[in-house]
């Protein structure tokens, strides 16, 4: 690896992105530096773009999921697993690199991914700062990070086109508490709800039904596991709920799972339930707006349970990793991240991300 860095870097909202060359980070004990293979544009990566999440230090280096090989540690690295991690080894890492471990949030509540001092890799850390992010040929991991080798039985590919959604959706199959023989309603065919219905599958669920478009991600959702799809461009509302009642002797749904994020998917996915059913929202990362629903009818006649999912926790990203291990040959995350863009075409990465013309962008930082 050269002595500098070649990173893609946001210094702003809606501005180009620029390419800045970083030194090579001096390394303290425990801390490493991990030469990027791939890492991605997610819906977040978008949302960072626009400027629609909330004390950003622009500029920075985005890409929060990531997977590479150690090109240099200083002192014995060890995965999260206890097994040592050598140079050369191909490795993944959970994006999360500070928590406080003192807050109400992370002490009291358990809610860590609601802790005020969080630190994200691709999010809140200043490009000063260093290789906080995974567009670049870089990424500084620094003492304490969640590492973990990737089995040599998962692609890279796979990997990475699951990606933070695949952890989202970890999050939310936890979050929805599937059971056995449950329909279940996903509101949205980007990443996340890609990999909720996919992992909706291997919860057990009996018949899962993708609200999404356009057709290509409906197939795709098809692929992943669903049963079934409506495509929202060519269905209206009671359309929808038509089918969902058509599938559930006139009930509604076990569960539904929003992963949209559009205001108006809010009192359709409450519509959608039955009685005593479970909604989780996971979608409205950013304020889309207000929703309007009618309390009586929607939530407290049909009893039911509503549940926000915010960002993800170690355990979902090791169980993602186990899930790609048994499963990641049968469900085709690799689908997902469906073209590589280098440190130079991120512009064109964000824009099609933006039009929906792709699932996900990935980024090969070495194109
Ligand atoms: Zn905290
Ligand atoms: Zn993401």
């Amino acid at each position: 690896m050269p002595a500098s860095v070649l990173a893609a870097v946001m210094t702003a909202p809606r501005q180009p992105i620029e390419l800045r060359e970083f030194p090579r980070p001096d390394l303290p004990p425990g801390g490493a530096l991990l030469r990027t293979e791939r890492s991605e544009v997610c819906g977040t990566d978008v949302h960072l773009w626009h400027g629609r999440l909330s004390g950003v230090p622009y500029p920075i280096i985005p890409g929060h999921v990531s997977v590479g090989a150690i090109e240099a540690g200083r002192g014995p690295l060890s995965g999260i697993d206890g097994s040592s991690i050598r140079e050369g080894d191909r490795v993944v890492f959970f994006d999360v690199h500070r928590t406080c471990g003192r807050c109400r949030a992370c002490t009291v509540h358990r809610t860590p991914t609601r802790c005020a001092s969080r630190r994200v890799y691709g999010i809140t850390d200043p490009a000063h700062e260093g290789l906080f992010g995974g567009w670049a040929q870089a990424i500084y991991l620094e003492p304490g990070v969640a590492l973990a080798r990737l089995p040599a039985s998962v692609a890279i590919d796979d990997y990475i086109g699951g990606g933070c959604g695949l952890l989202t959706a970890v999050h939310i199959a936890e979050r929805a508490e599937i059971r056995l023989g449950d329909v279940v309603v996903v509101q949205g065919a980007g990443a996340v709800g890609l990999c909720a219905a996919a992992l909706a599958k291997l919860a057990g669920a009996a018949r899962i039904i993708v609200i999404g478009a356009p057709d290509d991600r409906l197939a795709l959702a098809r692929e992943m596991g669903a049963d079934a799809t409506l495509d929202l461009r060519h269905t209206a509302r009671g359309d929808r709920l038509e089918a969902v009642l058509d599938a559930t002797h006139r009930e509604g749904a076990d569960v539904v799972i929003e992963a949209a994020g559009a205001a108006a998917a809010i009192p359709e996915g409450l519509d959608l339930l039955r009685v005593g059913g479970r909604y989780v929202i996971a979608g409205h990362y950013t304020d889309a707006g207000d929703s309007t629903v009618n309390a009586h009818h929607q939530i407290n006649r049909k009893h039911l349970e509503i549940r926000g999912c915010w960002g993800s926790e170690p355990r979902h990203f090791l169980r993602a990793i186990s899930i790609l291990e048994r499963q990641g040959s049968a469900i085709p995350f690799r689908k997902i991240g469906a073209r590589s863009y280098g440190l130079g075409e991120l512009d064109e990465a964000l824009a099609d991300a933006e039009a929906m013309r792709i699932p996900k962008a990935l980024v090969d930082p070495w194109k």
